[in-house]
């Protein structure tokens, strides 16, 4: 069964877009357009992930994402405009688990709604991803060497946690980009260099031996031997 995203969002364009997007992507997509339309659509059917607008008529995305968030732990990603976000990001961390500056591509949004999506899955069922010595506790969004915890950022987390569901498999710059970033950076930039480079150098502190193999030219490999 496809999972469902209810969009909660006034400007039927955007709306419109978002859902072409995601039901090509096999997901069930339902719209609302205001606040107390979306919380009876999001009781009648509980939906896996809600994009939500800030700015709605009537009550607005920050007292939707309350009143979602009184009965069902579902992910919640917040859209805003850039000029409210600067004195809101605390708030907004508060009430979404996400969230995304207008405007922004599709892909970003797709990354964001996977991530909550495979997050959230993963809460419901306590997920422990192992590799060798590498523990990555979903739950406790922690990772471990040997039962030494190591301490992460959100980003490298999510790297790790990439490379942790496809062990042995060579994962392309492009790929690396796409899931993790949610765009293409063009080949110009460095990030996924100095994230490795990161991931490496903790990994390594802790006491593990080099399990993030480059594939020049190609991209990056997690596997036990050189
Ligand atoms: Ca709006």
């Amino acid at each position: 069964m496809s999972q469902r995203i209810l969009i909660v969002e006034d400007e039927a364009e955007i709306a419109d877009y978002l859902r072409r997007g995601l039901v090509f992507e096999g997901y069930a997509v339902e719209l609302a357009g205001d606040g107390l339309v979306a919380l009876a659509a999001a009781r009648e059917r509980p939906p896996d992930v809600v994009v939500l607008d800030l700015m709605l008529p009537g009550l607005d995305g920050m007292e939707v994402a309350e009143r979602l968030r009184a009965g069902s732990d579902v992910p919640i990603i917040m859209l805003t405009a850039r000029e409210s976000v600067a004195d809101r990001v605390a708030g907004l961390e508060r009430g979404a688990d996400d969230y995304l500056v207008k405007p922004f591509a599709f892909e970003e949004l797709l990354a964001r709604v996977r991530v909550q999506l495979r997050r959230h899955q993963a809460q419901s069922s306590g997920e422990i991803l192992h590799f060798g010595p590498l523990a990555l506790d979903l739950v406790a969004h922690e990772v471990r060497v040997d039962e030494r915890r190591v301490a992460f950022t959100a980003k490298e987390f999510e790297l790790l946690e990439l490379f942790m569901r496809h062990p042995r498999q060579v994962l392309t710059r492009d790929l690396l980009y796409e899931r993790i970033w949610g765009y293409d950076f063009g080949g110009e930039s460095n990030v996924i260099e100095v994230y490795i480079r990161a991931l490496r150098q903790k990994l390594e502190a802790a006491g593990a031996a080099r399990l993030i193999h480059t594939i020049r030219g190609v991209g990056y490999v997690l596997r036990d031997e050189g």
